[in-house]
């Protein structure tokens, strides 16, 4: 056995899968579009067994409960673009989902594989930092909810432990609750992000240009993790989305976040970008 052939199992239901994990230390693996890069053991220590998760149908299906749409962690992203109540109620998230990878990625990348895999260039996590998401983790032990804004506690790390799946997640639903997603990259598709942002706030359904209330400012590539922009969110918070404002935001975020230079990018066009970004998005909503 090679170090790119690690020994996996493929339970069928998440008690089965617990029962292994409560165990001994299994490796989860879902669409594999992150993992499968890291068996050569060039990027760190090769996992050595392999918890397959694909045959859990427990971990599919996108479901509105009244409060909240709960997407389970086996969801790909063609599934994202595909689901109804995805574009009827976080739109941005199925616009988000066609900005990843490109069909394969698509067909295969899910959810929970995002989410786990903790990127700071993980394209969907602004989306779950600005809506207020909560990550559902299973184990032996039981369920609990870890809000998004606790998930990712440092570089590449989660809230989750050895033992636990990551189940999906939970994206409370907000009466007048705008959500917006912008993603510069290389090039349209198969692009890791420079600068990915995802912003929300309430306003009343009553056209453009109405004051923002609870705004969210959520960032990914600037940072060693996932972060929210609260002087950003400040700066927006009790305004309407004007010249001014829009000025405001940008200064704001300019000065709130320190991305790094890397092999993607610099530091001064990421912040420079993440600036720009913001700023037309506000003249785009405030119809100016
Ligand atoms: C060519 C290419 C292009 C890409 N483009 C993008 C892009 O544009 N944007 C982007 O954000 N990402 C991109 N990615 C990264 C990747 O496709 C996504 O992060 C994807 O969502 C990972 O999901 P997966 O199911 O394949 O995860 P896997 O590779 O199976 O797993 C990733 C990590 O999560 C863990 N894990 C998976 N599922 C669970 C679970 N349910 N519970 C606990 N742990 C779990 C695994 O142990 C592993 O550590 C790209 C990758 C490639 C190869």
């Amino acid at each position: 056995m090679t170090a790119l052939e690690p020994p996996l199992t493929a339970p069928r239901s998440l008690v089965e899968a617990y029962r292994l994990l409560a165990a001994e230390l299994w490796r989860p693996i879902a669409g594999g579009t992150d993992l499968m890069v890291q068996l050569t053991g060039e990027l760190g220590e090769p996992p050595q067994r392999l918890l397959d998760l694909w045959r859990i149908d427990e971990l599919r299906g996108i479901v509105h409960d009244g409060e909240a749409i709960v997407i389970g962690a086996l969801t790909t992203y063609t599934e994202l673009r595909r689901s109804p109540v995805v574009a009827e109620f976080l739109p941005a998230l199925t616009e988000a989902a066609a900005t990843i990878g490109a069909a394969q990625i698509q067909n295969r990348g899910t959810v929970g594989g995002n989410v786990a895999n903790a990127s700071p260039a993980g394209d969907t996590l602004p989306i779950w930092l600005a809506t207020d998401a909560a990550i559902i983790l299973g184990s032996a032990r039981g369920e609990r909810a870890v809000p998004a804004a606790e998930f990712w506690p440092a570089y590449r790390r989660t809230a989750r432990a050895d033992d636990e799946l990551v189940l999906g997640v939970r994206v409370p639903l907000a009466a007048d609750r705008q959500v917006r997603f912008r993603k510069v990259g290389t090039r349209r598709a198969q692009a890791i992000s420079k600068v990915v942002i995802a912003i929300a706030w309430r306003a009343p359904d009553d056209g453009r240009g109405a004051t923002w209330t609870d705004v969210r400012v959520a960032l990914g590539s600037v940072a060693a993790t996932p972060i929210r922009a609260s002087a950003t969110e400040a700066a927006l918070d009790g305004a309407v989305p004007d010249a001014a404002t829009a000025d405001r935001a940008m200064a704001a975020l300019m000065a709130e976040i320190h991305p790094i230079d890397d092999v993607r990018s610099t530091a001064d066009y990421r912040r420079t970008v993440a600036g720009r970004v913001l700023h037309r998005l506000v003249r785009d909503e405030g119809g100016w």
